[in-house]
């Protein structure tokens, strides 16, 4: 044995380098090993419970022991393990899965294209934007404006646009033409006395000055998660989607919807782009596409964008991107299942009203001396702790808090995340009243111990 719980957390400590993790803090405390999991719980090798208060990675919506999934993969693997898309060959499932994207696609929608991972995805998106613009005659139009705070993944260019300062220092990222503008998060950056309104006016106004100064016709797409995940669960202040996509709109640049945390229900519509009037030429969907039981991303593309790729290929006689695992059909099976599953169970409006449930639920603690704000749409929240709720400040530095109020949560049985100082709430789409009751406890607890602690 070593001084970890158990040989595995040991062998763990040895072998493995964690995604998102200090790998030298890791040789002291070792890894949490979750063994199993069971509706929106998982189990640790210790035998403990814990309720799944951010869906894994914001992704299981049919919680962690879904039958039909592991049937629709077993059925697969049975049939056709593997097969790829390249040079013309295809398979059911790849297909089916990209009809009912189409079909699902809040806006008309052409053509899909499918890659493993969220990352991945938006890698695509930019190379296929840059491939567009260079086979229409608009080669200088190659530029990308997304947002601080703004996660869209860690591959080079999806890192490019993600505008986290952990995914860039020490990276070498962003690329020269990746720009970002303000996080519209009202409560962090609205001046004194600014309404939402106002302040959607005054982001609205930064976009178009970095359109003019760059010049519009240098910028390609403007990229955005229709509601801010990773970055912290940032609720768009009313009108900021309408103004900002005017401004799209006059010069000429591409809306893409970045759907891989808001698609499929998280925000009480099917897709995030619903909730907040987008009409995107493109957008991205990955993790509740197939509850994360397998890796899979989708890019779905307008007329107007394929129809540029669809030249180009046919001028250079190949489409020279796509990855071995495009379209596998394992995910693409379990994928297409998981829409079944969603669709009908009715889960969109279920996890709607699970949502308010929840909203109301976290509003309670508004007048916590703890809580500085609230926020959230349907099933997905976050609540931001400050130390002064009059100056916002946080204890000693900046993610204190946070860190702190997840590990009691944790202690207590429930895995949430701290972004910062805000926690965030994302459970599966299947979690029952009692089940969200059960995460507001768990949280109510955890915030009266770090009360206690911070004094
Ligand atoms: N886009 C958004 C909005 C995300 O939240 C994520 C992951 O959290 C990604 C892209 C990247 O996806 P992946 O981790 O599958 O590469």
């Amino acid at each position: 044995m070593n001084k970890y719980n158990s040989a595995l957390a040991g062998k763990d400590v040895q072998y493995q380098l964690h995604p998102y993790t200090d790998a030298i803090l890791h040789q002291e405390v070792g890894p949490l090993i979750i063994e199993r999991g069971e509706g929106v719980y998982v189990f640790d090798d210790q035998g403990k419970r814990y309720i799944e208060a951010m869906s894994g990675l914001w992704s299981v919506a049919l919680g962690f022991s879904n039958q039909r999934l592991i049937e629709a993969a077993e059925r697969q693997l049975r049939t056709l393990p593997f097969y790829h898309l390249f040079s013309h060959k295809s398979h059911s499932s790849s297909i089916e899965l990209s009809e009912k994207l189409i079909e699902l696609a809040p806006v008309p929608m052409s053509k899909v294209f499918l890659t493993n991972s969220g990352s991945e995805a938006n890698d695509t998106v930019v190379k296929l934007i840059w491939y567009r613009n260079n086979a229409i005659g608009k080669p200088e139009k190659k530029k990308f404006i997304s947002r601080r705070n703004a996660y869209h993944g860690i591959t080079v260019a999806s890192a490019s646009l993600t505008g986290l300062p952990p995914n860039q220092r020490g990276f070498d990222v962003p690329l020269p033409g990746f720009y970002h503008v303000s996080c519209p998060h009202h409560y962090r950056y609205a001046q004194d006395g600014e309404t939402e309104e106002q302040f959607a006016d005054r982001l609205a106004d930064e976009l178009e000055s970095v359109i003019l100064s760059e010049g519009p016709e240098t910028i390609a797409a403007f990229y955005g998660e229709p509601l801010m995940g990773a970055g912290g669960v940032i609720v768009p202040p009313r009108t900021y989607w309408e103004k900002v996509q005017a401004v799209c709109r006059k010069y000429d640049i591409l809306i893409v919807a970045d759907e891989v945390i808001c698609g499929f229900g998280r925000t009480g519509n099917m897709f995030g782009c619903e909730t907040f009037g987008i009409t995107p030429d493109v957008m991205v969907v990955s993790k509740q596409l197939s509850s994360s039981y397998q890796p899979i991303a989708a890019v779905l593309v307008n007329d107007t964008v394929f129809e540029g790729i669809a030249d180009q290929s046919h001028a250079f006689g190949t489409l020279g991107h796509g990855f071995t695992g495009t379209g596998h059909p394992v995910a693409s099976a379990v994928a297409l299942e998981n829409l079944k599953i969603i669709e009908e169970e009715r889960l969109v409006e279920y996890a709607a009203e699970m949502g308010d449930l929840m909203q109301a639920g976290l509003a309670r603690f508004k007048s916590h001396p703890l809580v500085g704000e609230v926020r959230g749409h349907g099933l997905i929240a976050a609540v931001e702790l400050v130390a002064n709720r009059s100056t916002k400040a946080p204890l000693d530095v900046a993610g204190k808090l946070g860190k702190f109020l997840a590990g009691r949560a944790q202690e207590h049985g429930m895995i949430t995340r701290a972004m910062g100082d805000s926690i965030a709430f994302c459970p599966p789409l299947i979690s029952t009243q009692e089940e969200i009751q059960l995460v507001l406890d768990t949280f109510g607890r955890a915030l009266d111990d770090t009360a206690r602690w911070s004094g």
